[in-house]
């Protein structure tokens, strides 16, 4: 399959044996799209260390770049080296790194990492140039932020520490995209920021979990999907012909790569990358 930009593939590291079977046969049948790199999130606190390393190593070997996410808050130095140090010895090139958030209940950092930022230096006093770095991006804005103005301050900030690109939260709005783009390369920072794509494929679960993350639901797209009232049918159609078109104007509006959030399946991505070559 022919991208009209490069795409890149992010999943989540299973808990059981069949899940971890199901993750391989997504990863086999988004291998058709010739990705640069899967990635493999790590849960708050760390939760999810062993699965995710493993899960990484796994995908690593299997012909395409993997990259693991690490997030910093409440970890140590030195568990983070000993962890970067483990992926460098089993070839991982890549790391997304990530402040993470802290378990629900506790206070304080508790470790030697306040922002990814923080990370982000580490990574390069440490390991040189061993790994491409990735950090994420919010054009929307972290729910956490006081302004826009400061959160794009703080993202120019990772890039001057050493990030070499940059993976969005998803959006469904290309202007929050554009303008966030225009602002950080005012500020003289050109790494490339590349839009975070989360398929539709439960239109309900999705309004929960983007209120919980800060994304942005647009009145107009509410409103399209509330016409279709039950139709199933007419409900995934919708969900496909609009990350389609997000992905076109996107494109058009100069996004140089595109990274899906798989949710471990391939089929909702790959309609979407389908419709796009065509
Ligand atoms: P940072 O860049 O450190 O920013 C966090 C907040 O601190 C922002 O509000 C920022 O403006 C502010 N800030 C930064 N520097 C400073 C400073 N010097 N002074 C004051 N304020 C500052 N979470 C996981 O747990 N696991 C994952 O695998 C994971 N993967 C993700 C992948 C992507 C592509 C994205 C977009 C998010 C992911 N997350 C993941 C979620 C992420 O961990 C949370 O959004 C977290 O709250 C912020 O992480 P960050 O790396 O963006 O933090």
């Amino acid at each position: 399959m022919n991208t009209p930009v490069p795409v890149s593939f992010e999943f989540f590291p299973p808990k059981t044996d069949a899940g971890f079977d199901n993750l391989l046969k997504a990863h086999t049948e988004l291998k058709a799209a010739n990705p640069e790199f899967f990635s493999v999130t790590y849960g708050a606190g760390g939760s999810t260390q062993e699965r995710t390393i493993n899960t990484v190593i796994e995908m690593n070997s299997r012909g395409v770049p993997a990259a693991p996410h690490l997030s910093c808050i409440g970890s140590t130095l030195d568990t983070v080296h000993e962890l970067l140090t483990r992926y460098k010895d089993a070839g991982i090139k890549r790391i997304v790194a990530l402040r993470g958030d802290l378990p629900s209940g506790m206070r304080g950092t508790g470790g030697d990492f306040n922002y990814a930022s923080d990370l982000v230096r580490y990574i390069k006093s440490e390991f040189g140039d061993a790994f491409a770095i990735e950090v994420a991006a919010y054009p929307e804005m972290h729910p956490q932020a006081d302004n826009l103005d400061k959160d794009i301050d703080n993202f120019v900030a990772k890039a001057q520490e050493g990030a070499d690109s940059a993976i969005t939260q998803y959006f469904y709005s290309v202007s929050a995209y554009t303008n966030f783009v225009s602002e950080v390369r005012k500020r003289g920072c050109d790494i490339d920021i590349v839009p975070g794509i989360m398929p539709i494929t439960n239109y309900s679960n999705l309004v929960r979990f983007s209120d919980a993350c800060g994304a942005d639901i647009p009145r107009w797209m509410r409103k399209s999907f509330e016409a279709c009232g039950d139709d199933s049918k007419r409900i995934h159609q919708l969900g496909v012909d609009l990350i389609v078109n997000l992905c076109k104007d996107l494109i058009a509006a100069g996004a140089p790569k595109l990274h899906f959030y798989s949710m471990n399946r391939s089929e909702p991505t790959l309609a979407i990358l389908e419709k796009l070559t065509k």
